[in-house]
C-alpha cells in the first residue's frame, strides 16, 4: 500500500508518471530493453531526451532567448558553477538571504573567493538562527553594478516563499527554484538563469533542471574546464557526457502527466486550493496549531507549524505514521511540523492531513 507522501525531498512522486514506469521498465517501446540500457547518443533516449525539454518548454511558455538544461551535480554545484562563471575577478554579486539554502549558496561563492569577485549579502532576514519571512523590495540593498543577483525562491526547511519576483533593474536574476518549480507558470524572461534539483518537484534525484538565457551563458567565463561551463552544456543539448538518461525519463513522465492534468494553471489552482485547506485549518484552530511564519512569506510548498509541546510533536508525528502519512518531522533546524505539498501531493491527501489534525487536537487540545 502506498502512503501518503509529506518528505521534504527526494519527495512523494505522482502515481501515473510511476505507473508509466513501470509498465515501460524491463521494455521501453518495442526495442528490447529498458530506457536505462540505451545508448544516450541513441535514437530512442534522444526522443525521451528531447520531449523532455520540449515538453518543459510548452508548459512554462519558455521564450526562445532561453536554453533548457539538464545537470549534475545537485543544486550544490550549481552553488559553485554560478559564482566560476558568472562572478568575473573584481566584480561583485548580490545574494539575497532568506533561509538555509540561500545561506550555503553564499557561503559556497565564498569560498571561492581566490578564484572569483565578492560574494555580497544583499539583504538577510535571519534572526535568532531562523528565518520567518520574506524581505520586502525596500529592504534590498541592491548593487546597480552587481555581475547577477540570487536568490531562493521558496524556503525548504522555513516554509517561507517569495510571492513576487525581486525587482533588480538590469542586473541578472538568477534563482534556486529547487523546491518550487512548476508549482505554478512563471515568466522566464525575468531570469538570467533558473535552476532547480529535481528531487523536490518535478522528478527524482539525480538531475538538475536549468533554464538560462543564451546570451548570459555566452558571457561566461571561458578559461575554466569544459565540464564546469554552461556553455558546455548548452552547445551539446545537455548530452556533452552521459546524463542521468533514467532521471531525465522520469521529469518526461512528469511532465507528460501535468500537461495531461492540465497543466501549470490546473497545477496552481490545486496548490492554491491545497494551502487554502492546510494553512485554513492551522488558522481555525491556532489555540492548538500555530505557523511561525508571517502571513504573506507563507510557502505553498511547506508548511510549517507547531503544536504547544515537543512531547505532542512527537506524538503528532507518530500518530500520522499509524494513519498511513508518513514525513511530517519538521527539519531539526526548526523542529515542529513540516508538511511538504508539492505537485506530488493532492487536495485529497490535504484533507486527510486536515481530518487527522482535526481528531488530534481534539484528543489532545
Ligand atoms: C534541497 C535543496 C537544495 C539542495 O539540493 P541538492 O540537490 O541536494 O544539492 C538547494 N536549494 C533548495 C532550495 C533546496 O530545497
Amino acid at each position: 500500500m502506498r502512503v501518503i507522501n509529506f518528505n521534504a525531498g527526494p519527495a512523494g512522486l505522482p502515481l501515473p508518471p510511476l505507473e508509466r514506469a513501470q509498465k515501460e521498465f524491463l521494455e521501453f517501446g518495442k526495442s528490447g530493453m529498458s530506457i536505462m540500457e540505451h545508448s544516450h547518443r541513441g535514437k530512442d533516449y534522444d526522443a525521451v531526451h528531447n520531449e523532455a525539454i520540449s515538453l518543459l518548454r510548452e508548459l512554462l511558455d519558455v521564450p526562445e532567448t532561453h536554453d533548457v538544461l539538464f545537470m549534475q551535480g545537485g543544486a550544490h554545484l550549481q552553488f559553485s558553477l554560478i559564482p566560476l562563471n558568472f562572478l568575473m575577478p573584481g566584480k561583485s554579486a548580490d545574494y539575497l538571504t532568506t533561509g538555509h539554502w540561500s545561506k550555503v549558496a553564499l557561503s559556497e561563492a565564498k569560498a571561492l573567493s581566490a578564484m572569483v569577485g565578492t560574494a555580497r549579502e544583499a539583504v538577510t532576514t535571519e534572526h535568532d538562527g531562523v528565518f520567518t519571512r520574506i524581505p520586502k523590495q525596500d529592504e534590498l540593498e541592491l548593487d546597480s553594478n552587481a555581475a547577477y543577483a540570487h536568490y531562493t525562491t521558496n524556503n525548504t526547511i522555513f516554509g517561507t516563499q517569495w510571492h513576487t519576483i525581486p525587482e533588480v533593474g538590469n542586473v541578472p536574476l538568477i534563482a534556486d527554484m529547487s523546491s518550487d518549480f512548476i508549482w505554478k507558470k512563471f515568466d522566464v524572461s525575468k531570469y538570467a538563469l533558473a535552476y532547480a534539483g529535481a528531487q523536490k518537484n518535478i522528478g527524482p534525484s539525480g538531475v538538475v533542471v536549468a533554464i538560462a538565457r543564451k546570451d548570459f551563458v555566452e558571457s561566461g567565463r571561458t578559461d575554466l574546464s569544459k565540464t564546469l561551463k554552461y556553455s558546455t552544456v548548452a552547445k551539446n543539448n545537455s548530452l556533452f557526457n552521459t546524463p542521468p538518461t533514467f532521471s531525465i525519463y522520469m521529469v518526461r513522465n512528469i511532465l507528460a502527466w501535468v500537461k495531461e492534468i492540465g497543466g501549470l494553471d490546473a497545477i496552481h489552482a490545486r496548490n492554491l486550493k491545497k494551502g487554502e485547506l492546510l494553512y485554513g485549518a492551522i488558522d481555525a484552530m491556532s489555540d492548538f496549531y500555530k505557523s511561525p511564519v508571517e502571513k504573506d512569506s507563507r510557502s505553498y510548498m511547506n508548511v510549517v507549524f507547531r503544536l504547544p509541546s515537543q512531547a505532542l510533536e512527537e506524538k503528532f508525528v507518530a500518530e500520522a505514521k499509524a494513519a498511513n502519512m508518513v514525513g511530517l518531522k519538521g527539519h531539526r533546524a526548526v523542529g515542529g511540523i513540516r508538511a511538504s505539498v508539492y505537485n506530488a501531493v493532492s487536495v485529497e491527501n490535504i484533507q486527510s492531513l486536515v481530518d487527522f489534525m482535526e481528531k488530534f487536537k481534539k484528543a489532545n487540545g
